[in-house]
This record gives C-alpha cells, sequence and structure tokens, in this order.
C-alpha cells in the first residue's frame, strides 16, 4: 500500500458578517485549505485546516514543497512515522505554526484514510468511548452591541446549545462586567456560560478582572493572559476564584506538558489544527486524563467530535463560528446541548467541492 497522489487547495470563505476577538482583531473571512491523499488502489482520506484569511496560501504551499515530496510513495498507514518525518524536515523554521497547520492537513488526511480503509469511524478507531458529545456555541462577538450579543446567545439556543462562550477583552473592565451581567440576566439559569478574552489582560489587569467576574459562576475564563506566559496562568489558578481554560494557542506538545506541570489549566483545549493534527492532540488527551484534566476542544468542531467520543475524559466540543456548514453534506447538529459523532468511516465528512469553487485561491 502506497500513496499515489496528493493534490492541495486552498479557499477564502467571507463570514456572514464581521466578528471581532481581542487577539484577532475583526475577522471578515477565514481561509480553508484541503489536502487530498489518494491511495494506489484508488481510495483517499481529506484532511483540511482553518486559519485566519490571508494565511491559507502559505500553508498550502508548505504542504505542495516540504510535504509531499516527504509523503508520497509511503505507505499511509504509517502515521507516527510519517508526522515524525515531516516534523523533522521542517523543525528549523517550524516547531509550531504555520508548519503545525500544514501538518495537521496531511495528518488528518491520513487518518480519515485509515479510517475509510478499516470502515470504521474515527472516533471508535481512535478508542471509542461515548459518542454522544457536549457541545457549547464558541460565539464570536467582541465588536456586537449588547442588544445584537443577546440576540446571539438567543439563536444558539434555539439550535440546540445548552451552553454559550461568549467575549472579554473591551476597553474598558466595566463594560465586560456590563456585558457579562446582560448575559448572565438574559440566559436561564440552567444555561452555563464560558467567556473568553483571548489575551486581553497583562497579569495585573487579569488579577483584577477575576476579582470582578467570579460573581457570574463562568465554567471558565479562556486565555485572560498571552498564551505561554504558563507561571502567570498558575498564578492565577491558585487565586482559586475562576477555572481556566486555554490550549488554542499552544503548538507543541512540550506547551502543554508546561502548562499542566504548572498547574496552569483546568480546561485544556488543543486545536488539532494548531498542534499538528489528530496524532498530537490524542496525546495531549492522555497526557490530560494522566494528570486528571477534562479535554475539549476549539475550532474544527467537525474533525473534534471524534476525538472527544474517543477520550474518557472528555468535556466541551466547541462549535466554532468559522462554519463550513454550506460546504459539507451533514453538518452536526446539537439536540439538548449535545452533538453526536457520526458513523460514516474515517471522519466522514463530505465536502461538495463544486460550492467551494467560487472560493478557490490557490
Ligand atoms: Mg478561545
Amino acid at each position: 500500500m502506497e500513496i499515489s497522489k496528493i493534490e492541495v487547495n486552498a479557499y477564502k470563505i467571507p463570514l456572514p458578517e464581521p466578528v471581532e476577538a481581542f487577539a484577532a482583531g475583526v475577522m471578515k473571512a477565514f481561509d480553508l485549505v484541503v489536502c487530498k491523499i489518494i491511495n494506489d488502489d484508488g481510495a483517499h482520506g481529506i484532511g483540511y485546516i482553518t486559519v485566519h484569511e490571508n494565511q491559507g496560501l502559505a500553508i498550502a504551499s508548505i504542504i505542495k514543497n516540504s510535504f509531499i515530496p516527504i509523503v508520497l510513495k509511503k505507505d499511509p498507514r504509517l502515521i507516527e512515522l510519517l508526522w515524525k518525518e515531516m516534523w523533522k524536515a521542517t523543525h528549523y523554521a517550524g516547531r509550531g505554526a504555520p508548519v503545525s497547520f500544514a501538518i495537521a492537513a496531511v495528518d488528518v488526511a491520513l487518518w480519515d484514510l485509515k479510517g475509510k480503509c478499516l470502515n470504521e469511524p474515527l472516533w471508535r478507531l481512535l478508542g471509542g468511548c461515548k459518542k454522544e458529545v457536549l457541545a457549547y456555541a464558541g460565539n464570536i462577538d467582541l465588536n456586537f452591541t449588547i442588544e445584537k450579543l443577546l440576540i446571539g446567545a438567543s439563536k444558539s439556543l434555539d439550535d440546540g446549545f445548552r451552553s454559550i462562550k461568549m467575549r472579554l477583552g473591551r476597553e474598558y473592565l466595566s463594560e465586560d462586567i456590563k456585558r457579562l451581567d446582560a448575559m448572565r440576566t438574559h440566559l436561564p439559569d440552567d444555561i452555563m456560560l464560558m467567556a473568553d478574552a483571548n489575551e486581553a489582560w497583562r497579569i495585573d489587569q487579569a488579577v483584577i478582572a477575576f476579582k470582578e467576574i467570579e460573581k457570574f459562576n463562568l465554567v471558565w475564563l479562556e486565555e485572560p493572559i498571552k498564551p505561554d506566559d504558563f507561571v502567570s496562568y498558575a498564578h492565577l489558578r491558585s487565586l482559586g476564584k475562576i477555572p481556566i481554560a486555554a490550549g488554542e494557542n499552544l503548538h507543541t506538545l512540550s506547551e502543554f506538558n508546561q502548562l499542566i506541570n504548572v498547574g496552569g489549566v483546568d480546561f485544556l483545549e488543543p486545536d488539532l489544527t494548531t498542534c499538528g493534527g489528530i496524532t498530537p492532540f490524542m496525546k495531549v488527551a492522555k497526557l490530560a486524563e494522566i494528570n486528571n484534566l477534562p479535554i475539549c476542544s476549539h475550532g474544527v468542531h467537525e474533525l473534534h467530535v471524534h476525538l472527544l467520543a474517543s477520550c474518557p475524559n472528555a468535556s466541551y466540543l466547541e462549535f466554532h463560528a468559522w462554519r463550513i456548514d454550506e460546504f459539507i453534506e451533514s453538518p452536526l447538529k446539537v439536540k439538548n446541548g449535545f452533538t453526536q459523532a457520526p458513523e460514516l468511516p474515517g471522519h466522514g465528512i463530505i465536502f461538495d467541492f463544486d460550492k467551494l469553487t467560487k472560493f478557490h485561491i490557490g
């Protein structure tokens, strides 16, 4: 068995309306990079990543220039070996994004191919635990008025969510408190609320914010400070005021290990696209399990649903605001706060490439 062909394409997908988070600023579109790996028997696997706009072509280029020569003609079943070779070949310019995004697209395609060859959905192939996965709406709404913020929350409840995340990081903490207050008053008592500051604060600002925000009983407060200031994460967590979530901006297993070892996190939320794919995500999930921590996810929920459905320590799956629903068959649905991992072989995501054509950029 060997890989006979690899196709890579990038698309720019416009968002229905501009959204804002502190670290990223205003977003009007996102890029989608799709990697198709075709086996010599004709079977194929599809991998993809999503990323901020104007970065997809660079990632597609890494796959084309650096990884196709490594992976072509190789046995697709040896995923760990191919992953190690991609990492080693690009370690000097890599050890993180955007190389990790590029490795992720290839890695996901290899896992999808394996699932299709074995006629098993990824969630069972990866261990198989519970196909019902707790989900939350990861709304991106820092630029919304309070009225619009609450309309968005109601829409998420109508869509079946029982847990909602809103953004913090306005110019003044008093604005954030006002928005949190409005949201908590708006939501029924049995609806869970998370908040994401997207690295908005210095450590001294975060200490003050934690005191002010404690009363809202958040499930977690996400990325209050820069993602790699692990010592300050440990300090914030030692205050015991609010559970802390982090992980979407960590790119290496070592970074996850460090954050866990300093005691800086309650809810670990890796993103397979930023950390190099399914292969390292599952290692982070096991690391979390060993340390008695729950595993969550950030982004690409159609893929992460399989990973969380395979983990005994699974917690929340984020439904990210970068949606590809209109370009795939059977998007995930949420009912009473839960979604279900599909039964189709591999990840089960079937793209409508005709619909994507007009957004093709390279
Ligand atoms: Mg976040």
